[in-house]
């Protein structure tokens, strides 16, 4: 054998990571008592427990004590008990926690890899370099959040018991990504780790103790879903912050529904890879590599559709194969070792399925003709082409090695093929042109979008996504906003309004000549159903009619608001000028529109002459913001540059409230429109007419068809459509309890983005601020790596 030949025979050997420490750890640790609540170690009330194994050999690795309804009590108790004194420690106080915590961690980072490599099966290069190190850096990232919380944040307080549920595909990460803003708001924990993955959380609680966090602050309970839905539903929790799938985000949003607890949804996601044919073709392959067989496919924001642009897709295509057949499968310790077992047989046999069915649906799945080991729960990459865009590879959420591949010709299709998605978690867009990449990330309907590479995260970047993917963020500024309670003050209790009657003298039709149409596309227009409402002044007398709206037209108005491009599409300075235009062209109209304010509320003429001037004041503010409010820049610990820009939401309903009838309404309306976002308005139901009477001002000020479409009617049946809406990706109320109670538990269709007042009013004179612009926008995270 010559040198060349022995070179080529070559294989490699076993580098097997040492497990004698984790092996040490798990013989001495008595798991009939792993739940961690008040600082103690207990078993479970009702003596249940389940077995965790290692996925690379099916073999149980502990039996851990599982938490009960009264177990979650308890933490719940327990968390409540330490949350005064640990949310008035000085925020120095609680940064020198999260740094302890940090550098505890740091010790037994060898430990933690391995444990969570054991428990999990990834591989032991990817806990060891990836996992580990990003939630160390998250602790110590946190410390200074708590440090400069109240000059940062100032006159905000934390939400209150946080209760967090986790998935299993990243159990420490997750844990870091829940709990390290928890503690720096000065929120107390009750955490659940998911039931296949208990491990590293355990030895996370260890490492709490010996870091001086106060008895209380964390907790850790173990079990599966009837501990998570414990937690969910208990009443001493203030927030939820939710990772895991959408089926069961959703769950939890409908039984959230009305309770007034916060909540955050990090869910699944279907991402596209997006190679153009002027891409580093064997930089993007590599990028791929991580892109789906990173922790074999078990990643939430995984690429697992290829999108490849037409002229290279052959070639790229043999490349992805070419390499796909040095993947090397086997033992998660051995440090060789680029592709795990999954996670546990249920999840074998789910994604088997899957593959099964996307074959029979016309995919070609090809896989390399790898040896898979004796034991444990392997899945062999797989390749499907001749995918369509229905197929269910395409659309349905893998949560495995399985990559999905499509080509297309033009950047509009690839973009149209990239949204066509109920997700929006992530995106990667290759190519050397960086133009192109920053036109289409923008377009790319996602929470993250990474820029010649990909599953690049840090502390200081806001992750989470648009759509089905959930709401709210983790990391950064905007993650630390989940974990402290709404800023703005709350106004009083709304009772429904008692239905005005016609008084037996009414002067009928006096001095009334038309019924006020809706406001759909920019056109005044008649209700679908020909019928109009009555409205009354407080003494009984009719002031006008209005139409009455009903599905059908919500479903108009949504439709115009969505095909509504000019707007979003303009520059922020274009959309300043048109609400300066607003104000402008209601200023002018002061006094007609008092006089309609205390014609429908009774309110004296000074009065309601202060909430026009308020009103145009507040357009003022919005058109103002409206280029001001704007994204970071954030300087990652990798040769990147992270742009956090604000997008709009998109389409958001807006109840507005009957008090204050303009004021509330342009609170409202004023900051959707000034982030770009087109509205659909259902304004007060007992004087509309102020919101009617606005069609004429919208018409003179420049406007764009569908900017804002106003539908007047009954307030509960319209929030309700508007709700179960799904081209309606915002929904704004502010109405009664139950009406916003079902806004809530009814948006689960698209996951929407709801905000409500909880059945309370606003103090309209001081609603203004971040806190709307805040609302109205998404964070897009777009990375932009530099170097060679
Ligand atoms: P899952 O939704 O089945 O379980 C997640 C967690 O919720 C587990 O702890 C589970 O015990 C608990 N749970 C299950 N049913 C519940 C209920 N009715 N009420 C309360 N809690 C309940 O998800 P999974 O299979 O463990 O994880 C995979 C999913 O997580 C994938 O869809 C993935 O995309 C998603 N994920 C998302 C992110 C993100 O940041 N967006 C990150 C990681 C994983």
């Amino acid at each position: 054998m010559n040198i060349l030949e022995r070179y080529h025979a070559m294989d490699y050997a076993p580098a097997p990571e040492a497990r004698t420490e984790a092996d040490a750890w798990l013989a001495g640790r008595d798991f009939a008592k792993a739940l961690f609540i008040a600082g103690d170690w207990r078993a479970g009330f009702d003596g249940r427990s389940f077995d965790t194994a290692d996925p690379s050999t099916g073999k149980v690795l502990a039996k851990v004590s599982e938490a009960g309804a009264a177990d979650i009590e308890a933490a719940v108790a327990a968390a409540r008990k330490a949350l005064p004194k640990w949310s008035a420690l000085s925020g120095y106080e609680r940064a020198r926690v999260l740094y302890a915590i940090g550098r505890a961690m740091q010790r037994h980072q060898r430990l933690f890899a391995v444990l969570e490599s054991l428990d999990n099966g990834k591989p032991i290069r990817e806990s060891r370099d990836i996992d580990v190190p990003l939630a160390i850096r998250h602790f110590i990232h946190h410390a200074g959040w708590a440090q400069s919380l109240a000059s940062e944040f100032p006159g905000r307080r934390a939400a209150g018991v946080v209760g967090q549920i986790i998935p299993w595909n990243f159990p420490l990460l997750m844990l870091a990504w829940k709990i390290a803003p928890a503690l720096a708001t000065g929120c107390t924990v009750v955490l659940k780790p998911a039931e296949f993955t208990p491990l590293t959380a355990i030895l996370f609680a260890e490492i709490c103790e010996r870091a001086g966090v106060p008895r209380g602050v964390v907790n850790i309970v173990q079990g599966g879903p009837e501990a998570g839905a414990a937690i969910v539903n208990h009443p001493g929790i203030d927030k939820i912050a939710f990772t895991g799938s959408s089926e069961v985000g959703k769950i939890i949003r409908k039984a959230t529904a009305g309770s007034g607890k916060k909540l955050s949804l990090e869910l699944g996601g279907k991402s596209a890879f997006i190679v153009f044919e002027d891409a580093d073709l064997d930089s993007a392959v590599e990028g791929l590599v991580d892109g789906i067989w990173f922790n074999q496919g078990q990643v939430c924001c995984a690429g697992s559709r290829l999108l490849v642009q037409e002229s290279v897709a052959e070639a790229f295509i043999a490349k992805v194969k070419t390499r796909m057949s040095r993947l090397r499968v086997g033992s998660p310790l051995d440090k060789n070792t680029d592709i795990g077992p999954l996670v546990d047989r249920t999840q074998l046999d789910r994604v088997r399925r899957l593959v099964e069915e996307g074959a029979r649906q016309g995919a070609v799945c090809w896989q390399p003709d790898h040896e898979v080991p004796q034991t444990g729960y392997y899945h062999l990459p797989t390749l499907a082409t001749g995918v369509a865009p229905a197929n269910i590879l395409a659309q349905e959420e893998v949560f495995g090695p399985v990559l999905a591949t499509m080509s297309f010709r033009t950047t509009e299709e690839a973009v149209e093929l990239a949204n066509n998605t109920r997700y929006g978690l992530a995106a990667s867009v290759w190519s050397e042109t960086i133009n192109l990449a920053l036109h289409v990330a923008p377009q790319l309907e996602a929470g993250v979008v990474w820029v010649n590479g990909t599953n690049m995260f840090d502390a200081a970047c806001g992750f989470g996504g648009y759509r089905e993917s959930g709401f709210g963020r983790e990391g950064g500024r905007e993650g630390l906003e989940e974990y402290l309670a709404p800023s703005e003050p709350h106004g009083p209790v709304i009772k429904p309004a008692a239905p005005r009657a016609a008084a037996r003298d009414n002067g009928e039709a006096h001095g009334i000549d038309r019924t006020a149409k809706l406001f759909i596309g920019g056109k005044q227009v008649r209700p679908d159903g020909n019928y109009s409402l009555p409205v009354f002044t407080p003494k009984g007398k009719l002031a006008g009619e209005v139409g009455l709206g009903s599905r059908k037209d919500i479903r108009d108005a949504v439709s115009a608001a969505r095909a509504c491009k000019a707007w979003p599409e303009a520059t922020a300075y274009n959309r300043a000028q048109v609400l300066y235009y607003l104000a402008e062209n209601l200023s002018g109209r002061t006094e007609e529109f008092a006089a309609r304010i205390s014609e429908l509320t009774g309110a004296a003429h000074k009065a309601a002459k202060a909430e026009v001037e308020a009103s145009i004041e507040r357009l003022f503010w919005y058109a103002g913001m409206a280029d001001k409010f704007e994204g970071r820049v954030h300087q990652p610990p990798a040769r990147a540059v992270t742009l956090a820009l604000n997008e709009p939401v998109g389409v958001i309903g807006i109840v507005a409230p009957d008090e204050a009838p303009l004021l509330g309404l342009v609170s409202l309306v004023a900051p959707a429109l000034a982030m770009g976002n087109t509205v659909v308005l259902v304004p007060s139901a007992t004087a509309p007419l102020v919101a009617t009477d606005l069609y004429q001002v919208i018409e003179y000020s420049d406007v764009p068809a569908g900017a804002i479409n106003i539908v007047t009617g009954h307030t509960g049946e319209l929030a309700a459509v508007l709700a179960r809406h799904d081209d309606v990706d915002g929904l704004w109320v502010v109405a009664e309890a139950d009406i916003c109670a079902q806004a809530e538990a009814e948006s689960i269709g698209n996951l929407k983005r709801v905000w409500t007042g909880h059945g309370r009013s606003l103090d309209w004179q001081t609603a203004q601020g971040d806190a709307f612009l805040r609302r109205a926008t998404e964070v897009k995270n777009v990375w932009v790596p530099y170097g060679d």
